[in-house]
């Protein structure tokens, strides 16, 4: 049974536009571009990401703050320090910010210094996190859970939606299945089936959905001819030293590429 009303179709026929001010928009019959390192490192590090961003046309940049690591030993990101330090640079580029909230206590002290909020995929079953996020006036970016069907990422949209934040966007970022050649599987599936089901615009991210650098622009692409409204994925200087998931991250000459591509290959739709 369908158990989500307000972010279905059958409820808003006119797709939702998530506006994030100076002309930038996330929304259906267009491409938002968001890119950025896996996590947020270094000053220099961010200086150049949005260096790279601006001479690519890119928007948006994604970064973590707050990095959800498998082992408690690895990198778990800068902060609040960090994101004070990064909404700076941002700022005066004209660059907006998508980061990774994990808790509730992290909403407030965040809101001044980011655009999106992002729900990760550890975390898009954390229906506490949900309801608070839908009483927060900001765009709220919710990705797939890790096993999580179509049906659970739009009903914990729905979370968001009824607690009256309309600003939502989706994101299929791959799923776990038995294969073990790839990091996840990347469900393109969930891309025209999740636009189908719901007015809200829907992004991909290729970078976690392979997590094979050489294939993520593959996947992109790929993304786009499936319907997305957007694409994000993970970009830094030195991939190979980035603090987190540098397999799955493109240098600048390969984000300048697959930005290119994912324009072009946008005309053709
Ligand atoms: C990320 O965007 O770096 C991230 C941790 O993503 P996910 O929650 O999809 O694993
Ligand atoms: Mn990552």
């Amino acid at each position: 049974s369908d158990d989500y009303k307000l972010v279905s179709k059958k409820w808003k026929v006119k797709p939702t536009s998530i506006d994030l001010g100076d002309g930038i928009h996330i929304k259906d019959g267009d491409m938002a571009l968001m890119a950025g390192p896996c996590s947020i490192e270094t000053e220099e590090q961010i200086i150049k990401v949005i260096d790279h961003l601006k001479a690519t046309g890119i928007k948006i940049m994604r970064g973590g703050v707050y990095k959800p690591r498998s082992s408690p030993y690895a990198f778990r990101g800068l902060g609040l320090e960090g994101l004070k330090l990064w909404h700076q640079h941002a700022k005066a580029a004209g660059i907006k910010i998508v980061t990774e909230v994990m808790q509730v206590s992290q909403i407030e002290e965040m809101y001044d210094y980011v655009d999106i909020y992002q729900v990760g995929a550890r975390n898009t079953q954390n229906f506490n996190l949900l309801d608070e996020l839908g009483r927060v006036d900001k765009a709220v970016m919710i990705k797939r859970g890790i096993s999580g069907t179509i049906e659970e990422l739009l009903q914990s949209a729905e979370y968001v939606f009824s607690g009256g934040n309309e600003k939502l966007i989706l994101c299929e970022r791959g799923i776990r299945t038995y294969e073990k050649a790839s990091r996840n599987t990347l469900d393109l599936n969930a891309i025209p089936i999740l636009k189908s089901k719901s007015h809200l615009p829907v992004v991909v991210d290729p970078s976690h959905g392979i997590g094979i650098r050489q294939f993520v622009s593959h996947m992109a692409l790929a993304g786009v001819m499936s319907g997305a409204d957007g694409v994000i994925y993970e970009t830094h200087e030195v991939p190979e030293k980035a603090y987190s998931d540098g397999q799955q991250t493109l240098d600048f000459h390969q984000s300048a590429l697959l930005a290119d591509q994912i324009r072009q290959t946008f005309a053709l739709r």
